[in-house]
């Protein structure tokens, strides 16, 4: 069951719909037929309130459904901001002390035409439609990480101008360094677009409860009549608030992807899981890893015994023809630290950049920036835990390949499960 009014569909994608790259058919992972013929009783626009352990069972509205094993797989909402609302003659707007003033937040923010969030697919198709409506040129995008930037991407590829605002010192800093975040900034920057770091969102304007402007923290007014909020996202657990299921940040399982009760399992952006290179649980709220702990809560909650051995966060966006990604961690508080070392090549007439930081001759991240096609190759060797010590020399090669890998690990690639991207 889902609180949304569609079936299953991928979230990475709607940012390719929205950039108008797919049709809305293609992000679905499977057309409705595929329900129909293997009995999925599909409970839409079914949001749960509770779940009731004793008597196993699930609360929507006033109805229980009840349950042998139970998947919590609720995902990640936006986390919204308290933004002041200045209502009226934008020239009047310095007068914060008049009446009528108000605030945005988390349960008023889509009174406000123009104020959105990109989370759904409905958020997508609302938004396709608010552009299209309202002729707008240009968007503002309050936060520069993994959403901001997909919504970076998607809106440069429809040809609108957009302003990026980051309270970080630059976009995309959770994932990359200066030199790269630099890279794309530029970029950016040349096409007419703007970016405000080290500011946020005070106040937003509006005229008949639309957008029209907003006020940054460091005092500039911008025009303004689309804003995507996009400052991050949390689990989502408010359903859970009174349930004895253990949560920490996030809902707390073992490597069978069980929650602290028998046969609930939970699995994606909602769990806590093993970070492989900072060795303890967190929240990593990206696809590939909700992708595994799905298939592995699905399985044993089958019958089946299978493990989760943990994963790592990474982040890819292709912005204006620049494609990066990056993986663990990248950004050392101290890159002279003894502990680690820091491979880095630089080319920014071509765009061009590559950083690979090792720490026991084992590589734990990786920065690549206008080049990305050896990703996968690092990506087993972070996940594989590969001694790299022979091969450190090669290891920033644009061609770096099985060739330059130690022959232990090239015999796994051939024999073993391969590496998993
Ligand atoms: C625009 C966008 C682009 C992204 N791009 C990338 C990318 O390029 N690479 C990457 O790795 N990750 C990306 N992500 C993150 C990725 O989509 C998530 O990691 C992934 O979708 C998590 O899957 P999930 O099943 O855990 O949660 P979700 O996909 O969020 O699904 C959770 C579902 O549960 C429903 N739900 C929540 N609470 C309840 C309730 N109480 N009752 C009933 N239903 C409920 C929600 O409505 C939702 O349908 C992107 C995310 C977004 C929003």
């Amino acid at each position: 069951m889902t609180s949304e009014s569609c079936f299953s569909y991928s979230k990475p994608l709607i940012a390719y719909y929205l950039a108008e790259k797919i049709k809305l058919d293609d992000v679905y992972f499977k057309k409705q037929s595929f329900y129909i013929t293997n009995k999925v009783n599909l409970r839409l626009k079914s949001e749960v309130k509770q779940i009731d352990l004793e008597n196993r069972a699930v609360v929507v509205g006033d109805n229980k459904i009840y349950f042998n094993k139970l998947l919590i797989a609720s995902g990640g909402k936006p986390i919204i901001p308290k933004i002041g609302i200045v209502r009226g003659n934008s020239e009047k707007l310095d007068n914060l002390q008049e009446p009528g003033n108000a605030f945005i937040g988390p349960t008023n923010y889509k009174s406000i035409d123009g104020v959105f969030t990109l989370n759904t697919l409905e958020d997508v198709v609302e938004l396709r439609n608010y552009i299209k409506e309202n002729e707008i040129k240009k968007v503002s995008i309050l936060g520069g990480g993994l959403i901001g930037s997909k919504a970076v991407e998607a809106f440069l590829e429809i040809g609108l101008k957009i302003d990026i605002i980051e309270l970080s010192d630059r976009i995309l800093s959770a994932s990359l360094d200066r030199k790269a975040s630099g890279i794309i900034e530029n970029k950016i920057k040349s096409m007419g677009s703007n970016i405000f770091t080290e500011n946020t969102v005070d106040k937003i304007y509006t005229e008949e409860q639309k957008i029209t402007g907003l006020m940054l923290r460091d005092g500039r007014k911008v025009d303004c009549n689309l804003l995507v909020l996009a400052i991050g996202v949390k689990p989502n657990l408010d359903f859970l608030s009174n349930s004895k299921i253990k949560l920490n940040k996030g809902i707390v399982v073992d490597s069978y992807m069980q929650t602290t009760q028998n046969d609930i399992f939970a699995a994606g952006d909602v769990v806590d899981s093993l970070d492989i290179i900072l060795e303890k649980d967190r929240n990593i709220a990206i696809w590939p890893l909700a992708v595994r702990q799905g298939a592995i809560a699905g399985a044993n909650m089958a019958g089946k015994q299978r493990e989760y051995s943990g994963g790592f966060f990474m982040n890819s966006v292709e912005i204006l023809n620049i494609p990066s990604i990056s993986m663990g961690l990248t950004n050392l508080q101290d890159e002279a630290d003894k502990n680690f070392e820091v491979f880095k090549s630089f080319k920014p007439e071509e765009n061009l950049y590559r950083k690979i930081v090792i720490k026991e001759n084992k590589i734990i991240g990786v920065i690549l920036v206008g080049n990305i096609e050896r990703a996968g190759i690092y990506c087993g060797l972070i996940r594989n835990k590969i001694n790299i010590s022979n091969v450190k020399d090669n290891i920033l090669m644009e061609d770096f390949g099985i060739i330059q890998l130690p022959e232990e690990y090239r015999k796994h690639l051939v024999v073993g499960n391969g590496i998993e991207v």
